[in-house]
C-alpha cells in the first residue's frame, strides 16, 4: 500500500515537472519559431514588430528614451514592418493594412509630439502641429 502511494506520488510529481513542456508556447518568439507557414510566420513577426513599436512609444512617453533614440529605433521598426507588410502583400493577405498602420502610427505620433512643436525653435512663432516648415521663417521643424 505504501509502495503504491509512493509510486502514485512520483508519477504525479513527474507529470507536474514535465507539464510545461507540453503547454502551448506563450512568447511570440516561440510562436514564431514553431509557426509552420510563411503566412503564420509573417503574421507573428508583424505582431512582434507592432508590439515593439508600442513598447518603444511607451518608453519614450515615460521619459526613459531620448527623442533621437526613439526616432532611430522607430524608423528601424517601421522599416521592418514595411518589409513584413510587403511580404504579406505578396501572399495576398492583409489588404489595406498598410494604410491602417500608417494611420495608427501617425495618430500616435500626433498625440506624442503635438505639444512640443507648438512653437518654431528658430523664430518662436506659433506653428500648426504636424507642419514640416515654419510658415514665418521657413525653419525645418
Ligand atoms: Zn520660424
Amino acid at each position: 500500500m505504501l509502495i503504491m502511494a509512493g509510486t502514485i506520488l512520483v508519477a504525479l510529481a513527474g507529470v507536474y515537472v514535465l507539464s510545461p513542456l507540453f503547454k502551448e508556447p506563450k512568447g511570440n518568439l516561440e510562436a514564431e519559431l514553431l509557426a509552420e507557414t510563411d503566412l503564420d510566420r509573417l503574421l507573428n513577426r508583424k505582431a512582434v514588430v507592432y508590439r515593439n513599436l508600442k513598447d518603444l512609444e511607451l518608453e519614450f512617453h515615460m521619459g526613459r528614451l531620448g527623442e533621437a533614440d526613439f526616432r532611430r529605433l522607430e524608423s528601424g521598426y517601421k522599416a521592418e514592418a514595411a518589409q513584413v507588410l510587403e511580404k504579406l502583400d505578396r501572399l495576398g493577405a492583409d489588404e489595406g493594412l498598410d494604410e491602417e498602420i500608417e494611420k495608427a502610427v501617425a495618430g500616435r505620433k500626433a498625440r506624442l509630439f503635438a505639444p512640443a512643436s507648438a512653437n518654431c525653435p528658430a523664430c518662436g512663432s506659433g506653428v500648426t502641429p504636424g507642419k514640416k516648415f515654419c510658415p514665418d521663417c521657413g525653419h525645418k521643424l
